[in-house]
C-alpha cells in the first residue's frame, strides 16, 4: 500500500510536490525528526511519488504505483540494517553503488531509501559520499533519520534537509480517533508521535501500562507485594521495569510541576523524595535487563514490589505523624 498522507505532514509533502511538478527534485534528501511520527511513511510515499508515471504522483494506479505498494518496484532501493547486524555495513553500500550505476529499469527515476541512516558505520558513509553529491542518472536518495547528530557532517551538507517536528496535538488526536481504542491515553504515551502511538496501542502496551499503574497505586496503599509481584512475573522483568520506570518518571513529573505533595485522583499522594528511590529501584532492575544479567527473576520482582511498598508505608505514617 502505498501510504496515505499523514495530516501532520501538510507542509513537508506540500513542499516536496512543488519540487516535483516544478522537476527540481534534489539528489539527496534528508528526511530529521524524532521517531514515531510518521517520516519512514512519508518517505514511502515520496518515493512512490518520484517513481509515478501519471501526472498527480502517487497516482495510486500506474505500473510504478502498483508496484511501490506491493513492495518490489525494481527502481526503488531499500538499505536498512540487516537482520544479523547492529548497523549499516559498508558490503551494503557497495552492493548500493553497484545497483544505483545500472539504467533503471522503467527507464526513469531510482529511488535509494536508507533508513536508518545514522545507523551507517563511518566506513559505509564515507562509502557512500561521493555518489550521494553525483548520483549517476536521476538518482533520488532519501535518508530518514530520527538520530541525525549521529550523520557524518559530511552526509548532512549534501542533502536538503527536511524538518518533522512533533505533530500538533490537536491533529494528532483527531487522526488517532477511530484507530486506536483510547487516543489520548496512546498519545500521552508517545507525545507528538502518533505512528508510535498506533503502534504502542495495538502492541497492548496501553494496557499494561495502566495495569502498572494500578498495581503502584495497590502497593502505596498497603496491598500485598507478593501479590503485585506474582503478577508482575507474569509481565516478565523487561517490561515490568520498563513501563513502571515510565508510570514513576510521570508521577516524578507531576510532583514537581504540581508541588511537593501534588496527589493524584484516586490515588495516594506522593512525595518527591520517596519517588526517587522507587525510581532507583525500578532503574536497578532495569539496568540487570539491559546488562542480560542472569539474576533470579521472581527474586528481582518481589525485592522491587516490597521496596516500593516499604517506601509507600514510610510515605503514609509521615502522613499521619504530619496530621
Ligand atoms: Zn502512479
Amino acid at each position: 500500500m502505498i501510504p496515505d498522507r499523514l495530516p501532520w505532514h501538510d507542509r513537508q509533502w506540500w513542499r516536496v510536490e512543488r519540487d516535483i511538478r516544478a522537476a527540481r527534485v534534489p539528489h539527496a534528501l534528508l528526511l530529521r525528526g524524532a521517531a514515531g511520527g510518521g517520516k519512514a511513511l512519508f518517505a514511502a510515499r515520496l518515493a512512490a511519488a518520484l517513481l509515478c508515471r501519471s501526472d498527480d504522483p502517487p497516482c495510486g494506479e500506474c505500473d510504478s504505483c502498483r508496484l511501490c505498494a506491493a513492495g518490489s518496484h525494481p527502481d526503488r532501493i531499500a538499505v536498512a540494517i540487516a537482520e544479523d547486524r547492529r548497523e549499516i555495513v559498508v558490503d551494503q553500500v557497495r552492493d548500493l553503488i553497484h545497483t544505483v550505476g545500472l539504467t533503471a529499469r522503467f527507464g526513469g527515476r531510482k529511488v535509494v531509501v536508507v533508513d536508518p541512516a545514522e545507523q551507517m558505520n563511518r566506513h559505509a558513509a564515507n562509502t557512500l559520499l561521493k555518489t550521494l553529491e553525483e548520483p549517476p542518472g536521476e538518482t533520488v536518495f532519501l535518508l530518514v533519520s530520527s538520530n541525525p547528530a549521529l550523520l557524518l557532517a559530511t552526509i548532512r551538507s549534501r542533502c536538503r534537509i527536511i524538518d518533522f517536528p512533533a505533530a500538533d496535538p490537536g491533529i494528532a488526536l483527531a487522526w488517532l480517533r477511530g484507530r486506536v481504542p483510547d487516543p489520548a491515553a496512546a498519545l500521552a504515551l508517545a507525545p507528538g508521535a502518533p505512528i508510535r502511538a498506533v503502534e504502542l496501542s495495538e502492541g497492548g502496551l496501553i494496557e499494561v501500562r495502566s495495569g502498572l499503574e494500578r498495581d503502584l497505586d495497590a502497593l502505596l496503599s498497603g496491598g500485598d507485594p507478593m501479590a503485585v509481584a506474582a503478577r508482575w512475573k507474569e509481565l516478565g522483568r523487561a517490561t515490568v521495569s520498563l513501563w513502571l520506570g515510565d508510570v514513576l518518571a510521570a508521577r516524578l513529573r507531576e510532583s514537581v510541576l504540581g508541588g511537593a505533595d501534588a496527589g493524584r485522583q484516586g490515588a495516594a499522594p506522593i512525595r518527591f523524595s520517596r519517588l526517587l528511590p522507587m525510581l532507583d529501584r525500578c532503574l536497578e532492575v532495569r539496568g540487570g535487563v539491559l546488562a542480560r544479567s542472569n539474576v533470579n527473576e521472581q527474586l528481582a520482582l518481589e525485592r522491587l514490589a516490597l521496596g516500593i511498598a516499604s517506601e509507600g508505608a514510610a510515605c503514609r505514617s509521615a502522613g499521619r505523624s504530619k496530621a
